[in-house]
């Protein structure tokens, strides 16, 4: 951090900004000014670059001037969003005094301003800076020892807009996977764990921001101290066992937030920890491969999240993206989310009402944490009164049917909703609501007698004073006699300066006057200004006494956060399930098995994201059978087939049935039996991956180890074109080592899509690898996909007729279509030698042709002898026609 200007010499309030910037280096500091927030020196040009917001200037300080640029506090919000956006961290200074009280302290004191709150991309709270689909998440990474070089990963992701707070443990291997499960928007960790560099290039991949802290504040006491602190409690024993890892995540996570938020507490669930065995770990090269969330180029729309999203509810909306991001293993629970899905697609009354009530319920959990905060206006408290108001009436509705577990859980949950806090959220909150409690009128009349009594003052003195208006004007003889008001003289008389003069006698002789203006002369009275104490005493008071009630209100939903917390949860929940519900019946979705077998049977099976976008084109999926079921062990089928054929269409939709099965979904295929699967690896060769700078064969290579080396039996392997990324036969050589390891060492269930024909043959030497392929038909010399997997190997690989369907010249497929009979016929004539011991290149072909003249070098010659001056019209008609055919 560069120095920043010196204090010595600066007017007292630039001394005070130059000492709360130095004390917070790292962010732009948003510093009160009246209505604006005004950033200084290399902040202002920063900010004003960013924004797109004037640079000006104000002041000078060491004899140059001052950079100066400056939001309006009504728009803050805005600003902010774009900040953070661009990856700034901001600090938010308030006066923290009334400025009359600096005044009294002496004619130089300076307003006390103090930074109330760092604003970071994970500690966000405002509805306007969120994404209402998406959880906010900070993940904070502790570590413990296990030897002298490996460590496990404590990660603690915690979301201040909702409250949540979830632990969890993983060895350094799945480090990368967790942190993209999470898909945090900070990180923040140690020095050291930021300085490791086996763990640089997650930094580097991740697209959160990432914080590091010093190494001093996180000691293990401290870390404990602060985790009892925030729950005051006396020993962290009653929330479960947590490892020394995830202790130290966790007060990582909660020091950051005492230092972003300062005087506001939030209020956070109970820490809960997330079992390392209770997800299907799917790593972050697996989870963008297969789109899961996001697409490649990083957009929801186009994401299997997006294509499967029948959610209603905001909340409902993250906790499926949640789902998704952690599948399930335990055979139980995604059974019995099954069984609540199932329920609610047979009940298709119970469900449309359930949609149409879950769609009236606000954003309860985030509405909640900014309450606890102290950081809500009466709108948050209205969107917990309706929130619980949909909660009862839902749970009212389940109650008394027979229901599948899950969703009497859930019943149960809505029903924890106190009717007594809506009822008194429901008598005290006005129908229109301000957006910020300072603005008042969010009472409804008849809650509070006095509030009413102080209104009806203020209401009552509009009459007196409109009557207290005729009375001067009769008085004075002057019909052009008005009673206004500004901030200034409070209530005062005005008159035109053309009032006449026996008017103008009559008003010295009545009033004070105050003030002559270019084309007015205002006066004030003895009475206006009892009336104005008493206008402006009666409006405050009526202020005061609803601050004095929105203060009540937050402390009543305050202490009933629990229940709120976990009616919010429900509800999220029973719009995941109806998600599922909605989605199955749309799209005839079946409810698949998952069991403890080494299962994969697929019938029927589509991708859901290229069937959508096929129905939008009013074209047919083809639905595909795939079985990868084995005794002991898993079966591995190898896909061969032309280029746009549907092997990888194939191969993830496979996946994705696996995925979607676990979150506990239905699934687009008429049948699916899954021995629940671990572990999800999904790898496409030779992905450009310029940005990580690393060569795109080595990062294939660095991704297929991971999986050689972490696949069990339960994991599902899906391999498509490896080895690609390198020459022919170091390519082949490879993809061949590896489909053998996956059969013989890791022995689970696999589907390798390859171009090398030559692997087919291992079908013969491996028991348990089938070959399928991708049937084509040819009509009239094209080809036609017929997107069917079938059992076999491909016959041809269709390359060339690709390639012309992709608009390759002519010539080029032609010349291809030779060199391509050549290969084939030297092949034949050296039987019984396999094709990976010898590619007969150049012997078998015969040089080529020398290449055809270009057609300018035909047209040149014909043009050179024809002279346009000496051609009849029929003779230049010829000409036309003869370079029309020879072009
Ligand atoms: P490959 O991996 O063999 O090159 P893809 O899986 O990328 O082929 O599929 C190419 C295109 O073929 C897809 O974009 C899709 O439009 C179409 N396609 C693939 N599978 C099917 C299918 N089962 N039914 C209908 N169309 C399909």
């Amino acid at each position: 951090v560069p120095a920043g200007p010196e204090v010595a010499g600066a007017t007292p309030m630039m001394a005070q900004y130059i000492e709360i910037k130095a004390a917070n280096p790292d962010c732009l500091l948003f510093y009160r000014m009246g209505d604006f927030y005004e950033l200084f020196f290399a902040d202002a040009e920063t900010a004003s670059r960013a924004l797109g917001i004037v640079l000006t200037k104000r002041g000078k300080h060491g004899g140059a001037d001052i950079p100066m640029c400056g939001v309006p506090v009504e728009r803050a919000d805005d600003y902010l969003n774009r900040l953070i956006a661009l990856g700034h961290r901001v600090a938010v200074c308030e006066q923290t005094e009334d400025p009359a009280e600096a005044k009294r302290r002496g004619p130089k004191s300076v307003v006390r301003r103090e930074v109330v709150r760092l604003v970071t991309p994970g500690t966000i709270t405002e509805d306007r800076l969120l994404d209402p689909a998406r959880a906010n998440l900070l993940l904070a990474i502790g570590r413990r020892k296990l030897s002298e070089t490996a460590y496990a990963y404590g990660l603690a992701a915690v979301d201040i807009s909702t409250g949540r707070f979830a632990l969890s443990e993983v060895p350094a291997q799945d480090l990368s996977g967790a942190i993209s499960r999470h898909d945090p928007r900070e990180i923040v960790l140690s020095e050291a764990i930021h300085a490791d560099p086996a763990l640089a290039r997650l930094w580097q991949e991740t697209s959160a921001a990432v914080v590091p802290l010093a190494q001093g504040e996180l000691e293990p006491a401290s870390a404990e101290r602060r985790i009892r602190e925030q729950y005051g409690v006396s020993t962290l024993d009653g929330f479960g066992q947590f490892t020394r890892a995830e202790i130290a995540a966790a007060g990582a996570a909660l020091l950051y937030i005492a230092r972003t938020q300062l005087a506001a507490r939030p209020t956070l669930g109970v820490p809960t920890r997330e079992g390392g065995g209770a997800t299907l770990a799917i790593d972050a090269a697996t989870r963008a491969n297969l789109e899961l969330t996001r697409t490649l180029s990083g957009e929801r729309a186009g994401s299997l999240l997006a294509t499967i999203d029948r959610t209603v509810t905001a909340n409902g909306a993250r906790l499926l993206a949640e789902h998704l991001a952690g599948p399930l293993t335990d055979l139980g629970r995604i059974a019995r989310r099954h069984e609540a899905v199932a329920h609610l697609t047979e009940a298709m009354a119970l469900r449309g009402g359930l949609r149409d009530t879950l769609a009236r319920a606000p954003d309860l959990a985030r509405a909640l944490s900014r309450v606890g905060l102290g950081r809500s206006g009466p709108r948050d408290l209205a969107a917990i009164r309706d929130g619980l108001d949909v909660a009862v009436r839902l749970g009212t509705r389940l109650t008394g049917a027979a229901l599948p577990d899950d969703l009497a859980g859930l019943a149960e949950d809505l029903l924890r909703a106190d009717p007594d806090l809506i009822a008194t959220l429901q008598a005290a909150l006005a129908d229109e609501l301000p957006l910020n409690r300072r603005d008042g009128g969010f009472v409804r009349a008849g809650y509070h007698p006095e509030i009413d009594e102080a209104r009806t003052l203020g209401q009552d003195s509009r009459k007196v004073i409109a009557a207290l208006q005729a009375r001067y004007a009769e008085a004075t003889g002057c019909r052009t006699l008005r009673i206004k008001h500004n901030n200034l003289l409070g209530y005062f008389i005005e008159v035109p300066q053309s009032v006449g003069e026996a008017c103008l006698k009559g008003l010295m002789s009545e009033f004070v006057h105050r003030q002559t203006m270019v084309d007015a002369m205002r006066f004030t009275s003895v009475e206006l200004g009892e009336l104005e104490s008493k206008i402006s005493g009666a409006s405050d008071r009526a202020l005061a006494l609803e601050t004095a009630v929105f203060d009540d209100l937050a402390a009543r939903v305050l202490a009933r956060a629990e229940g709120i917390a976990a009616v919010a949860e429900a509800l999220a929940g029973l719009d995941v399930a109806q998600s599922h519900a909605e989605l199955a019946v749309e799209l005839d979705w079946r409810r698949p098995v998952v069991d403890d077998s080494l299962a994969f049977e697929i019938q029927g099976g589509r991708h859901p994201v290229v069937e959508a976008a096929l129905r939008r084109a009013g074209e047919p999926f083809i639905a595909n059978d795939c079985d990868l079921s084995g005794d002991s062990r898993g079966r591995i089928r190898l896909i061969t087939g032309p280029n746009m054929g549907g092997k990888s269409t194939f191969l993830r939709q496979n996946a994705l049935i696996a995925v979607l099965a676990q979150i506990g979904a239905f699934v687009p295929a008429a049948e699916a039996r899954i021995g629940r699967v671990d572990r999800l690896f999904s790898r496409v060769g030779a992905a450009d991956d310029l940005a990580r700078g690393q060569s795109t064969f080595m990062v294939e290579m660095v991704e297929t180890a991971a999986i050689l080396n972490q696949a069990t039996r339960r994991s599902l392997v899906i391999l498509d074109e490896i080895g690609r990324g390198t020459a022919t036969f170091d390519g082949l050589s490879i993809a061949w080592a590896c489909l053998e390891h996956l059969h013989e060492a890791n022995a689970c269930r696999a589907l390798f899509a390859t171009h090398f024909h030559e692997l087919t043959a291992l079908g013969q030497r491996l028991a348990r690898l089938d070959n399928a392929t991708l049937k084509v038909a040819e009509h009239r010399g094209e080809v036609v996909f017929l997107h069917e997997v079938v059992s076999g190997v491909a016959e041809r690989s269709y390359g060339l007729q690709v390639a012309r369907l992709a608009g390759l010249p002519a010539s080029v497929v032609t010349r291809a279509g030779a060199i391509l009979k050549g290969l084939e016929k030297a092949e034949r004539e050296r039987p019984g030698r396999p094709r990976i011991d010898d590619l007969p290149l150049f012997a078998a072909l015969a040089p080529p042709p020398p290449p055809e003249p270009q057609a300018e070098d035909r047209l040149g010659p014909l043009l050179d002898a024809v002279d346009p001056d000496a051609l009849t019209p029929r003779e230049a008609l010829e000409v036309l026609y003869r370079l029309k055919r020879e072009r």
